[in-house]
């Protein structure tokens, strides 16, 4: 059993209502258990500047799959949950499931790069991961807290749980957040 932890994203109708979506799938997943979830965050689009806030948050889940397989099945979850994968890099997006980190693993091949290759620069991945893990030291041997505060100008807002309980509502009342 290692432990991973999956960074998931969505800027698209109620996100986060998806975002809760996919973390009880997550929950669901044979081979996986999940162990830990952040707060909700609404974050600041980065990159392409034109769209959506984000929702976002980290889970850390056990599991007894290798690093390629669990991005396998983060990969068809996104699809279950209607990601398409028509150039919508840094665009606006359904479901994003990324594989942050794999145990203290570092790992480069076409498929899979981690540590996710922009995880030390965002904080919209940062601040969830730092919420659940305190002050984790990274496979490079940096400090997560001292990543958190190296980070500046990024507007990040963790949710409130009843703004959560709320925004997940919307779904109802036909407000996307
Ligand atoms: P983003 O980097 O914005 O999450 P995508 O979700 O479109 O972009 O992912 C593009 C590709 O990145 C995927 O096809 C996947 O194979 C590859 N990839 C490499 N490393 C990772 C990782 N650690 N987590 C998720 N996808 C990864
Ligand atoms: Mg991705």
């Amino acid at each position: 059993m290692v432990s991973a932890w999956i960074g998931l994203g969505s800027n698209m109708a109620n996100p986060a209502a998806r975002i809760s979506g996919a973390i009880d799938r997550l929950g669901q997943e044979p081979q996986l258990t999940l162990e830990r979830v952040s707060s909700l965050y609404r974050t600041a689009p980065l990159e392409y500047l034109e769209q959506a806030d984000f929702i976002n948050a980290v889970a850390r889940v056990s599991t007894i799959l290798g690093a390629e397989q669990l991005l396998e099945r983060l990969v068809r979850i996104e699809t279950e949950l209607g990601r398409t994968r028509n150039g919508d890099r840094y665009g606006p997006r359904v479901i994003d499931l990324d594989l942050l980190l794999f145990s203290d693993e570092m790992h480069c091949t076409p498929a899979l790069t981690v540590p996710h290759p922009r995880l030390h620069q965002r904080l919209f991945v940062l601040a969830p991961l730092a919420e659940i893990e305190g002050d984790m030291r990274l496979p490079d041997g940096s400090n997560l807290a001292i990543r958190v505060t190296a980070c500046t100008g990024q507007r990040v807002e963790r949710m409130s749980a009843a703004a959560t309980t709320a925004a997940i509502d919307g779904v109802t009342n036909g407000s996307s957040y």
